[in-house]
């Protein structure tokens, strides 16, 4: 089981200060800092490991301190302040070499000026509005990408934003590793599933190679009946199982054959260790069914998933998996399927042949066969639900040739207004902000894909710190979006994009 990202995670606070001060103010600011590193390690709102370092006070230890975080495997990213002032020619070897995400925390120890007591050395102790200003200055002329972050650390919204950031890092952490399987290529003559692969190896970390579906089927092939009895029963548990599905039932047999998908399945990456995959109905082998059920409980334990071959969107299902841990809500594979376009009720509706995770909701899932027109193949199971109410961020990644880009939608699941008594797959259906005009005309003006991840977790700064993070343009269609400013965005992305690439 993938669940949870596989290793510790950290985040390493650096305090920055100079020897000048002499060994007293010294002390002073290594308790200081300390204070509120182990403050932010406390904070439940931040859910990794915040590791204080001792006070850089030189080009050296700052060099070697960043250094030891690039290679670290459990550093995720760095949380950088400047109690007092780091003369900031200090930090350019380090910076330089910065291979991790960069948070300025610019906060300082009190929370309210002491008017009445201050003197010289309270000021010369705390004086990150000065020292941060030194710090920021040459992280702008490096170029160095990096979030801001202004308050203390009791007031909640920094807290909170801070927790985006670590949540984006620890996604970011877990692309560049991630090893992607493809079973079969992409569907046929399809546009936006396409994409350089070497280019997102490159961008990403992702490695995304293909294998040949039949070394699936043989896997599958080898599953012990035993396991699939055990399987089988764990369905009964979870799930409304369909009469005719059941041991007794007339189809048991499709039921045991999506077992045997899913153990098999599961098998082949946990054996190569890969945290998301791919497959394509055109391309199923000696497979009997495409894998719906499997597909559905693989994402739900946190595999990533890309269907017709879409291993971009597999990556961000991944992603947004791995950023999301320990939040209530999940993540899956989704696509724009119709509208409701009854003016004031516009909602679109979201489905996919099979493959929506079942994270999205909290009903028990019923667990059905029905006929697949496509994939000339036996009837697959699968799960079928509707997505809880509440809020929802649509993420798409498309290769616009010279780069990627990210487009989103901030949406809300509402509940259907009528049953979908017919429809035989899970499904989530919502209103897009703005309005599904405005929405629907930024999203066809940014080329967004048809496949994206809905996440019901992850608030839009998380993909926003992401894509900060990754370097990637985000175009996000929110409650403040208008089609003219999101196109005119568009073409400065294009501008802005295109020069930071160099020449
Ligand atoms: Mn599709």
């Amino acid at each position: 089981m993938i669940k949870t990202a596989p290793k510790p995670r950290e985040i390493w606070f650096l305090t920055g200060s100079q020897g000048l001060y002499g060994e007293e103010t010294l002390a002073q600011v290594e308790t200081q800092a300390r204070e509120i590193s182990d403050q932010l390690d406390h904070a439940p709102e931040i859910p990794f490991k915040i590791v204080f370092k001792p006070v850089l006070k030189d080009s050296e230890s700052i060099q070697e301190s960043i250094l030891a975080a690039n290679s670290s495997a459990e550093c995720i990213g760095l949380i950088a302040w400047m109690h007092t002032f780091s003369p900031a020619k200090m930090w350019i070897r380090g910076l330089t070499k910065l291979q991790r995400p960069l948070l300025h925390l610019h906060t300082q120890h009190n929370v309210e000026l002491p008017w009445a007591q201050i003197d010289m050395d309270f000021m010369n102790l705390n004086q990150a509005a000065h020292g941060d200003r030194e710090f920021a200055y040459i992280q702008s002329r490096l170029g160095i990408s990096r979030k801001t972050v202004v308050g203390h650390v009791s007031n909640p919204r920094v807290l909170a934003k801070i927790d985006s950031w670590a949540r984006a890092a620890a996604g970011w952490h877990e692309i560049r590793s991630l090893k992607l399987a493809r079973f079969g290529d992409n569907m046929r003559n399809v546009a936006v599933t396409e994409g350089d692969k070497t280019e997102a190896e490159a961008k990403f970390g992702v490695s995304v190679n293909t294998w040949s579906v039949n070394e699936l089927a043989q896997a599958v092939d080898l599953v012990e009946e035993s396991h699939i009895d055990s399987l089988v029963a764990e369905y009964e548990r979870l799930y409304d199982v369909a009469p005719e599905l059941r041991i007794a039932g007339a189809r048991h047999d499709s039921l045991r054959y999506g077992a045997r998908l899913e153990i098999g399945l599961r098998g082949f990456l946990e054996s190569e260790g890969f945290g998301a995959f791919t497959t394509n109905f055109e391309d199923l082998g000696e497979l009997r069914q495409l894998p719906g059920l499997a597909v559905q409980r693989l994402m739900a334990d946190g595999y990533g998933f890309g269907a017709e071959g879409d291993w971009k969107t597999a990556v961000l299902v991944r992603g947004a998996k791995v950023m999301a841990e320990g939040l209530p809500g999940g993540a899956s594979l989704m696509e724009d399927y119709t509208y409701n376009l009854v003016p004031g009720k516009e909602v679109i509706l979201g489905a996919h042949m099979l493959e929506i995770c079942p994270t999205l909701t909290k009903s028990r899932p019923s667990l059905e066969i029905h006929p697949l027109g496509i994939g000339d193949r036996e009837d697959p199971v699968r799960l079928v639900f509707t997505a809880d109410p509440g809020p929802a961020v649509l993420v798409s990644l498309v290769d616009m040739r010279e780069r990627f880009r990210l487009t989103a939608n901030v949406v809300t699941n509402v509940v259907p207004e009528q049953e979908l008594p017919l429809l035989p797959v899970a499904r989530a259906v919502w209103k897009p902000m703005p309005d599904l005009e405005t929405s629907a005309e930024c999203w066809l003006s940014a080329g967004g894909a048809h496949h994206t991840v809905m996440s019901t977790a992850l608030a839009k700064e998380v993909w926003e710190d992401f894509a900060s993070i990754a370097g990637v343009e985000l175009a996000m269609i929110d409650e403040g979006s208008t089609t003219s400013s999101f196109v005119n965005e568009l073409k400065l992305n294009q501008a802005y994009y295109r020069l930071a690439q160099g020449i």
